[in-house]
C-alpha cells in the first residue's frame, strides 16, 4: 500500500494505486525538488508519491530561504 505520503502520512491523491490508463495525475506536471527527497525515508523513494500539499511546503520553505 503506497497512498499516504511518507512526509505526512496524509493521502497522497496519486495515480501511483490508481489506474495509470487515466494517464495524467498532478505529480506528472509538477517539478520535485530533488532535496525534496531527502524528507522521505530511503525505502519509500520511488515507491511512495509525496502528496502535493508537502511539495507546496517544501517548495514554500525553499523560497524562504532564498530572498533576492
Ligand atoms: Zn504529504
Amino acid at each position: 500500500m503506497a497512498e499516504l505520503c511518507p512526509i505526512c502520512q496524509g493521502p497522497n491523491h496519486c495515480c501511483n494505486n490508481q489506474d495509470k490508463s487515466i494517464g495524467s495525475c498532478w505529480c506528472t506536471e509538477r517539478i520535485f525538488p530533488e532535496g525534496i527527497f531527502l524528507l522521505v525515508p530511503v525505502e519509500e523513494i520511488r515507491k511512495t508519491c509525496i502528496c502535493q500539499t508537502c511539495l507546496d511546503n517544501y517548495k514554500r520553505d525553499e523560497e524562504l530561504e532564498s530572498p533576492r
